[in-house]
């Protein structure tokens, strides 16, 4: 067993580095900055550490108003020692005032932080791969891999291929076709493994062990998950160095939501916002949604459950990260609430119909839980929300399949077009009175 100590040696990081250690969340053990996720003392979980003095001594709002339009303009919150890392201008996506959808809902002041535009693979996951993968390289491995759900897989295949690396990616077999070509197309190895994601999780755990690859999601956990950490930077920025009242985001492991909680913390630690609870409510689908139960029922460890949704980018049954998850709801005076597949694909088209944004059914979820806690009172239509939209509609069309309606097919005919167009209006006021019915 390795001694908890002895940070870095000499010589070991160039001066860029502002991360110190690997942090046991439970026991406090700390280690060297290595690949690895587990406290050898207690099997919690490790956590970046940060020399936050100097920190606040050397990053200010223009600092970091001068980098890049990325992530990186963050680097020095970022666990990576290069002043070159991987940049595929990840990050910095739109953070847009919504005024229909608020109007709907009945919401002052909703934003949304669209990462369904996120680059280079329109989701979140693009961020703590851009991390991970610019550490791994660090730390010298030269094939890298993850376990997915399926966004995971699209940007470690692409952003693997931009830097060079080796990848082999390990999915359930069961995935969207669209999150399989989006993976396919960059030519990794694409494991598809007869299971659901727990399943997937576990073999990658074996896997880990016995090849030495770098698995972000696994072995680099604690790099990739801080990735996440910007989705609560950039909001801070884009709505003028303040923090939101109220946020909402999905919870799949429950990794990104306390990391969006973390970066808002360290923003405030180190003087870069003003103090400030900000509530902190969390959405799940109703097929897999063992931390909404355990917030429901009020208790502090979250049961397994056996996924079955069609939000799959979100459905993880044993979610590593649960029970920090809850705390973090608990202690900001948030919730965490689910609904069923038919108020996700409502929640998709609500968003599409009134703002323009295609997502998928992650997306969904969220938007559905929001509403829910819009009309149960839980968020005050004066509070300012922003609502986290974390990946692509094109990726997960099978969901909204026989939902969305047909194109009117005419002959290339203007009385053909009239009366298409007649026949439509028709079916519009028909559809009207059934509802007013
Ligand atoms: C992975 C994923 C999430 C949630 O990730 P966790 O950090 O594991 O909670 C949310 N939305 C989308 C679209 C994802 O792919």
């Amino acid at each position: 067993m390795t001694q908890a100590t002895q940070v870095h040696a000499p010589g070991t990081q160039t001066t860029a580095a502002t991360f110190t250690s690997l942090i046991c969340k439970e026991c406090g053990a700390e280690y060297e900055p290595k690949a690895s996720h587990v406290c050898e003392f207690c099997f919690g979980p490790l956590e970046l550490g940060y020399d936050y003095d100097a920190l606040r001594r050397h990053v200010t709002r223009e600092s970091i108003s001068a980098g890049p339009n990325s992530i990186w303009r963050y680097r020095p919150f970022l666990p990576v020692a290069t002043d070159s890392p991987i940049d595929v201008g990840t990050g910095m996506t739109p953070l847009v005032r919504s005024h229909r959808l608020a109007r709907r809902l009945g919401l002052k002041k909703l934003y949304i932080k669209n990462d369904a535009v996120n680059m280079p693979t329109l989701s979140f996951k693009d961020r703590v791969v851009s991390v991970a993968l610019t550490r791994a390289k660090e730390l010298g491995f030269t094939t890298v891999s993850c376990a997915s759900t399926g966004n995971l897989a699209n940007s470690t295949a692409a952003i693997a291929a931009h830097a060079g690396l080796d990848c082999c990616v390990f999915i359930p077999a069961d995935l969207e076709a669209g999150k399989v070509l989006g993976t396919l197309i960059y030519s990794p190895t694409v494991i598809a493994v007869q299971g659901n994601y727990d399943q997937v999780n576990r073999l990658c755990c074996e896997v880990a062990n016995t090849h030495g690859w770098g698995f972000v999601n696994i072995n680099l956990r604690p790099y990739y998950s801080e990735g996440s950490k910007t989705l609560g930077y950039e909001v801070a920025e884009q709505l003028g160095w303040q923090l939101p009242d109220h946020i909402v985001a999905p919870l799949a492991s429950g990794s990104l939501f306390t990391k969006i909680y973390k970066g808002f913390q360290e923003f405030i630690k180190v003087g870069l916002v003003d103090e400030k609870n900000v509530r902190f409510s969390g959405a799940q689908a109703d097929g897999c949604s063992p931390i909404a139960a355990a917030f429901r029922e009020g208790r502090d460890f979250v049961m397994p459950v056996k996924p079955n949704t069609i939000a799959k980018s979100i459905a993880i049954g044993n979610p590593a990260d649960g029970i920090y998850a809850l705390d973090v709801a608990r202690k900001t005076g948030g919730n965490i609430e689910s609904v069923c597949d038919a108020e996700i694909i409502e929640g998709m088209k609500l968003l599409a119909e009134t703002e323009g944004i295609f997502t998928e059914t992650a997306g969904g979820t969220t938007i559905a839980v929001l509403k829910k806690l819009v009309e149960s009172g839980k968020i005050d239509p004066e509070e300012s929300t922003v609502v986290y939209i974390t990946g692509n509609g094109l990726k997960t069309q099978e969901a909204v399949h026989g939902y969305i309606g047909e194109p009117l097919t005419i002959e290339p005919k203007l009385d053909s077009f009239e009366r298409a167009l007649d026949r439509s209006r028709t079916l519009d006021r028909l559809e009207w009175q059934q509802v007013l019915v």
